[in-house]
């Protein structure tokens, strides 16, 4: 071989070396951390006008559960066995989570496998005072007290290793088209009070979790983004925040589509689609 012909082989050889590691690397989503993150702004909804109304019912989408916002002992969320197992979770998202593991099973070859879902304030005093302060979250400040939360796993990557999987990847860049969140994201310890958490997911129902997802925030920097008396557009939906002795559906909304959700902050969430 000439010198010429073996640095040229070289060179190629570099590049496709170079290509195969950028491969890798996007799609995993390893490139994502390095790019500017979005700035989050919402497109104002104004409304001509806002009629008061009494909610009949709340769904418990937007509870926010943390260090600060703690859950007291007596919360009892409307829980049920998800399908014809003897796993506790949440009625509000059983289905999503059905939708999200038979996704997996029919497109993945995989099986998507639960390690925790609802525990009662009790449990989660046993689970704190067998694992400790640095594992576990005090009882009222976890948020599988919600019924909301899920701790997921495939055979052989459980917990830090589940975003190894293909599993863990597809269900990280793609659990908010079922109404999931990752809860407590990468970098953003100091506004969740939590490690990374790439196997708990966390229901918020649409269209919060795409908005989430789409902006790379926290539940609390979402909610902290509305004011209220302050509406907001996203896609055909119409988002606000309504302190909880005045709430309001915007003119203009389809008001059999409207939900409301207590942000246990003192506030309620209104949501609902453009008529
Ligand atoms: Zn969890």
């Amino acid at each position: 071989m000439s010198k010429k012909t073996k640095i040229i082989a070289i060179a190629v050889t570099a590049v496709v070396l170079l290509a195969l590691a950028a491969g890798y690397l996007y799609w995993t989503g390893a490139f994502d951390k390095f790019l500017p993150r979005k700035a989050f702004v919402l497109e104002e909804y104004h409304a001509s006008d806002a009629a008061a109304i009494e909610p009949e019912e709340y769904v418990p989408d937007l509870i926010l559960v943390n260090k600060q916002h703690t859950l007291s002992e007596d919360y009892e969320p409307d829980i049920v066995f998800y399908r014809d197992t003897d796993v506790p979770m949440g009625r509000a998202i059983v289905d999503a989570y059905g939708e999200l593991s038979d996704y997996i099973r029919n497109n993945m070859n995989d099986r998507l496998f639960v390690s925790s879902t609802y525990r009662s304030y009790d449990e989660q005093q046993r689970v704190f005072d067998e694992e400790g302060s640095d594992v576990a979250a005090l009882p009222g400040e976890s948020e599988h007290q919600t019924g909301l939360a899920v701790d997921v796993y495939v055979k052989n990557f459980a917990g830090k290793g589940f975003i190894q999987s293909k599993v863990g990847m597809y269900v990280n860049k793609s659990c908010q088209d079922y109404g999931f969140i990752i809860r407590y994201p990468e970098g953003k310890e100091d506004i969740t009070g939590f490690e990374y958490e790439p196997w708990h997911l966390r229901y918020v129902g649409h269209p919060h979790a795409e908005i989430i997802a789409e902006y790379d925030l926290t539940l609390e920097e979402y909610l902290g983004y509305f004011a209220a008396g302050k509406w907001y557009k996203y896609g055909d939906y119409v988002i606000g925040m309504c302190s909880e002795d005045d709430i309001k559906i915007p003119t203009g909304v389809d008001q059999d589509s409207v939900k409301f959700s207590k942000d246990n902050r003192g506030n309620v969430f209104v949501w609902g689609k453009i008529a």
